[in-house]
């Protein structure tokens, strides 16, 4: 087992607009709880992404757009929402630039240290998030800011980011389709929200979706993987690569049909670090989406990581 590096910070856990909401404070624990059961891990404390760093990914007018809900909810300890399901109080926007700093620490950590995956366990998730605008419980998207960190950096020149959060990563998609250095992978299920990804609608040649109908388990998302996705991946033959690690399609999920085990989770952390190891010098970091049965997201992110750590 190699060492994984952990990015996390407790204030991810203030974000609570709406209490009851399936996208809660205990999330965050429930992953650490399953981390912590790692033989080998290091804690780093994840600091807040920086101006800059957002608007990599996005736009001026909606970083703005943010900061001033950020104030407005502080002065006046209300909250606001920003899509039907999206909602901001006191330290929601706090979280969000927490959890965007993570996923670039997970890049040079994993930069710095090839030999150590990243993993940033962090919430709000990101994957929904467009480049101007909130959605499906997303204020930034953190993973594109992380691929966009990691080419910030000479030595990385190409970036594949793979999806296996029950949802489409819609946001992440629109904000790299048409890119070169970027190649997007996904599996989810389908018909779902956000409604995207459907892969017989061509997006652009760098956009990879594998849809899953309701009912698909284990065999349909590791046929998806081994027949659509690892395929492009391995030809593209990514400088480092990122993962949008959600555990919502695990059957015990309340948002989704798919029936996931842990040992799936395993499986395909495994899977994408094998294939880190094969082109990118070992380079892999993730960051957390969704994922809503607190006791699925503990188990479910123990075997990720016991797969990422795996020697092989
Ligand atoms: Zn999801």
């Amino acid at each position: 087992m190699t060492e994984l590096l952990l990015i996390s910070h407790p204030d991810c856990a203030l974000h609570n607009p709406v209490p009851g909401h399936p996208e809660q404070p205990r999330r965050l624990q429930a992953v650490l709880d399953g981390l912590n059961q790692l033989d080998r891990f290091e804690a780093v404390t994840a600091m807040a992404a920086t101006r800059e760093q957002l608007l990599r990914v996005h736009q001026p007018a909606y970083v703005d757009q943010l900061d001033r809900i950020d104030r407005q909810v502080r002065d006046r300890r209300e909250t606001i929402s920003l899509d039907a399901d999206t909602h901001a109080a006191v330290g929601s926007v706090q979280a969000a630039r927490l959890a965007a700093g993570a996923a670039c620490q997970a890049v040079e950590g994993c930069i710095e240290r090839p030999e150590h995956p990243a993993f940033a366990v962090v919430r709000p998730p990101g994957h929904h998030a467009e480049s101007g605008r909130a959605m499906g419980f997303c204020l930034f998207n953190s993973i594109a800011a992380a691929a966009e960190q990691a080419l910030a950096n000479p030595a990385i020149r190409k970036v594949a980011i793979c999806d296996f959060d029950v949802h489409h990563g819609n946001g992440t998609e629109a904000i790299f389709a048409g890119r070169r250095d970027v190649l997007f992978a996904s599996s989810h299920q389908l018909p779902l929200y956000p409604g995207t990804g459907d892969p017989a609608q061509k997006v652009a040649s760098n956009i990879f979706n594998a849809g899953l109908p309701p009912g698909s388990g284990s065999d349909e998302f590791r046929t998806a993987w081994q027949a659509r996705l690892f395929d492009p991946i391995d030809r593209f033959a990514p400088d480092l690569i990122l993962v949008s690690a959600g555990f919502d399609a695990h059957w015990r999920d309340p948002l989704a049909q798919l029936n996931l085990k842990d040992e799936d989770f395993f499986w395909i952390g495994h899977q994408l670090k094998v294939l880190a190891d094969t082109h990118a010098g070992g380079r892999i970091a993730a960051s957390l989406e969704g994922g809503y049965d607190l006791h699925a997201l503990t188990e479910s992110a123990l075997a990720f990581a016991e797969g990422l750590t795996l020697a092989h």
